[in-house]
């Protein structure tokens, strides 16, 4: 597995395999990785020739300080991990390669109002952050297809508006990935390295509860089904409820109880603590009309 750390040894390295007519797959990552990352490396080394993997903490996406200073960094393990999921490169920036000039930073993208939901609500600029990154990385990688995460449903929905809208005319594919679980069900997050032992234990009652939900979802009105939610998490954790929404998967608006044969997602985020957040969603089966 090749290390690259320079964007022109990385178009160097593709540029030779575009000769020879080999398939990109590209997983873009902030690394700390787990058995959620490996599965998009799976699902892209099954489906093209090359696959290649980037790791960088984009630090334009964090609009919290100090979650970004305590964003877990492993990369010795990561190396070692692709390494032996014969990934064949590995592109590790540093922060002057992806943004060489203060310019460089201050892209802005019109996301289709996707943004201005949910995590937009909480996260001021972070999915900018990542449109930026992603767009710098799709430039530099030139994948025939990149591949993400369910467990981050509304980054998926904005980067297909992003590359329906800005990136067309590089013809990239993305592939979206099923969301990989721990054995009680909480969702394999980088960030749940940060939890001490006791709040790994209550984490476990977000996914159990959004699973309950979605049981609840032909008979209960949305309504109740908030409500359900709200006791569950405040009665069983020490964790704040920023949002639970069911929305619509495609354009992330809110379903009302006259809608619910939309396909619809069930989204949350918890605040654990100050500096550290977890999300998770569940798809509801749409209900007959
Ligand atoms: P991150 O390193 O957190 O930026 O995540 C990199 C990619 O891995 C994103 O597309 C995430 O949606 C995806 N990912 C993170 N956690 C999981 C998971 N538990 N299951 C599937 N994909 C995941």
């Amino acid at each position: 597995m090749e290390i690259l750390r320079l964007i022109t040894d990385v178009k160097l390295k593709i540029g030779e395999l575009k000769k020879e007519n080999k398939t990109v797959g590209f997983v873009p990552t902030m690394g700390a990785l787990h058995k959620g990352h490996l599965s998009l490396v799976e699902q892209s080394k099954a489906n093209n020739n090359i696959t290649v993997v980037s790791i960088f903490v984009n630090p334009t996406q964090f609009n919290n300080k100090a979650d970004l200073e305590k964003y877990p960094k492993t990369i010795e393990a990561d190396t070692n991990l692709l390494e032996q999921h014969s990934v064949d490169a590995v592109f590790i920036p540093e922060y002057s390669e992806i943004y060489p000039d203060e310019n460089s930073t201050k892209v802005h993208f019109e996301l289709g109002n996707l943004d201005k939901v949910m995590e937009g609500k909480y996260r001021p600029g972070h999915f900018n952050g990542v449109a930026m990154v992603v767009k710098r990385l799709f430039e530099i990688t030139l994948p025939s297809k990149a591949y993400f995460g369910q467990k981050d449903i509304q980054q998926f929905t904005i980067l297909n508006y992003l590359n329906n809208n800005y990136l067309k005319q590089m013809n990239i594919k993305l592939k979206k990935c099923p969301i990989v679980r721990e054995s009680d069900g909480l969702a394999m997050s980088s960030r749940n390295r940060l939890l001490t032992d006791e709040q790994r234990k209550e984490a476990a009652v977000i996914s159990k509860t959004l699973f309950a939900a979605k049981d609840m979802y032909k008979d209960f009105s949305i309504e109740e089904i908030e409500q359900f939610v709200k006791n569950e998490i405040t009665q069983n954790t020490k964790f704040e409820i920023d949002y639970f929404e069911i929305v619509n998967s495609e354009n992330l608006q809110k379903i009302s109880n006259n809608d619910k044969s939309q396909p619809a997602l069930a989204c949350i985020a918890v605040n654990v603590t100050d500096s550290l957040r977890l999300i998770d969603n569940v798809e509801f089966e749409p209900k007959e009309s």
